[in-house]
Formats: structure tokens, sequence, C-alpha cells
């Protein structure tokens, strides 16, 4: 008797409790600023791409889940500045584990991870991303590649290529006023039409705005 008293009080106690329920999907909590989501491969600012195929996230991998074919670029056909570029580019998010180390290898800030984390599906082969998904989208006055290097010179690209320079899609500083109030990335990822209105950031390199003294 004593203790279906005691249930009950329980029960009634927990009624007053704040719901902790969250109404997902109909509700999108954002995510921490730095969380690992779905990867991204970022271009420079005429276009070309940050990938030069170099394979080195892929074998930073632990769970094998990239794979990686780097082509040659030639004067009329070229997709990336020097001489190689990503021409096959895949990841296998049955097997990621997000854990960064890609990213962390990756010598041009090619790969980054953005805050998507809505990756499900019912189909192994579906869960294998290609160049086509993984590409930062075209930002205004950025050129789809193969074309010629817009910039200059080799090095005009890499200067300054760990900080990302601010066309960049998927770039991580801040570039203005408002990017930096809001402490988000000018990035074509933020374009609801590319995201389908959830709120996606890339993750790594810490912009200026996240940096602590
Ligand atoms: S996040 Fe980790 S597991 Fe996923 S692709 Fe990168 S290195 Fe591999
Ligand atoms: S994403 Fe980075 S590490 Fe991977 S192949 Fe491209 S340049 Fe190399």
């Amino acid at each position: 008797m004593l203790d279906s008293v005691k249930g009950f009080g329980l029960t009634f106690a927990t009624m007053f409790r704040r719901v902790a329920t969250e109404q997902y999907p109909y509700d999108v909590k954002p995510t921490a600023p730095r969380y690992h989501g779905r990867h991204v491969l970022n271009r420079h600012p005429d276009g070309l791409e940050k990938c030069v195929g170099c394979e080195l996230c892929a074998w930073a991998c632990p769970a094998d889940a990239i794979y990686v074919e780097g082509g040659d670029n030639t004067e009329d056909r070229r997709f990336s500045p020097g001489e190689r570029y990503g021409a096959v580019y895949q990841i296998n998010y049955a097997r990621c584990i997000f854990c960064g180390l890609c990213i962390e290898a990756c010598p041009t800030r090619s790969l980054t991870m953005s805050n998507e984390y809505e990756l499900a599906s019912d189909s192994r082969q579906d869960l294998i991303f290609t160049k086509t998904e993984l590409l930062a989208p075209l930002l205004p006055g950025m050129e789809a590649p193969p074309h010629p290097m817009r910039l200059g010179d080799t090095e005009d690209y890499y200067v300054g290529a760990m900080r990302n320079p601010g066309a960049s899609a998927g770039a991580e500083t801040p570039q203005t006023s408002d990017d930096a109030e809001s402490n988000l990335p000018h990035s074509g990822l933020q374009d609801p039409a590319v995201t389908g209105g959830r709120q996606v950031q890339p993750t790594g390199e810490p912009g200026a705005a996240e940096r602590t003294p």
C-alpha cells in the first residue's frame, strides 16, 4: 500500500517538471558550433576546387571511409590550381565515425565538416557520398571548373590557405560584420536553398570569433 502511494507520488511530482521531449523533426535544434557533421569539399574564390587529390585524408581515416583518385590538371582542363585534383572522391557514411581526423590531415583546407547530421538512409549505396554531393556550392562570382586560374599564379591561392579566403564556400572565418556578430561563416552552406532551412556551419579550424584568448 505504502509502495503504491510512493509510486503515485513520483508520477504526481513528475507532472510539474519541465518537459524534456524534443519535437524532432518538426523542431530541429541547432547543434554545438563545432559539431562534426557531413563533410564539405571547399572551393577557392574563383570556383576552382581546393582538393589536390593527395589522399592524405584517406590515409588518415581510421575507418577506411574515404576513397580518392587523383587526376592531372592540364591548361585546357583545370579543376584546381597546381598539378593534381581529386578526380574521384567518395566518403562512405556507413563507415564514417565523424572523428575529424581527415580534416586535420588535409593540407589545403579543402575538407571541412558541416553541422549537418540528417544522413540516415535505408540504402548503403546512398550512404556513399560522391564529389557531386560533397563539393561546396558555387557562390556568386565563382565559376564552375574546369577553367583557368583566375586569381594569378599558384602561390596566390595558398597564401593564408589555413585560414581560408573569405569568398570560399565552407570558409570558417566570418567575413562581414553581420557574420562576425552572428559567428556564422560567410558560406553558401547558410543558403536555405542548399540546407533546406537548417543551419549548416562548417567546423574544424575555429573562426576568429570562436577563438578564445
Ligand atoms: S571523420 Fe573520421 S571516420 Fe569519418 S571520414 Fe573522416 S577520418 Fe574517416
Ligand atoms: S581532401 Fe585534402 S587531404 Fe583529401 S585528397 Fe583532397 S587535398 Fe588531399
